[in-house]
């Protein structure tokens, strides 16, 4: 690992937001997750309805204490950032509220805009970013960065996942 930083993922890795939000997505009709445009129709109705983000991020819970391995890390002095994917102003707003006031989390927070990827904002650069999406990580990979896939389901870390942060306390 070189001399970079850390990027860590918010939603589905930092809080639980991205089931919740599939699951408001999917009370109001929108039931393919697979289909792009129900989340453009979901985000969409959002504008209108800003009050789904605090259900959404401010009720959210951390998973596997991440939030607190984080605050360790930043203790720690070691590099570490939030990058993360936002739909609309309102959610982006929400997530600082809750990460500066809530969750007392103070490194950087990297927002990335609709229809930009990870490494378009952030150059990989042989950087490590943890992320719950399989896509994401792939094309951080594949454009130049070191990349774990989170998920808090598996029992063991392996060479492509982890479940928790846990691991970054002890590198
Ligand atoms: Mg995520």
């Amino acid at each position: 690992m070189n001399n970079g930083y850390t990027f860590v993922d918010f939603d589905g890795v930092i809080l639980d937001s991205e089931e919740r939000m599939l699951e408001r997505k999917n009370a109001l009709g929108f039931h393919n997750h697979k289909d792009e445009r129900e989340f453009n129709k979901y985000f969409e109705y959002t504008n209108f309805h800003p009050e789904e983000w605090n259900y959404i991020i401010r009720e959210a819970k951390p998973i596997n204490n991440s939030a607190e391995i984080i605050k360790k890390l930043e203790k720690m002095h070691k590099k570490i950032a939030i990058l993360t994917k936002i739909h609309t102003l309102q959610e982006m707003k929400v997530k600082i509220e809750v990460i500066r006031e809530k969750l007392n989390i103070y490194c950087p927070v990297i927002f990335v805009p609709p229809k930009i990827k990870k490494h378009q904002v952030i150059i990989p650069n042989h950087q490590l970013l943890i992320d719950d999406s399989e896509k994401n990580i792939e094309n951080w990979i594949e454009n130049g960065g070191v990349g774990l896939i989170f998920d808090s389901s598996i029992n063991n870390n392996t060479k492509e996942k982890v479940k928790s942060l846990e691991f970054l306390l002890k590198r």
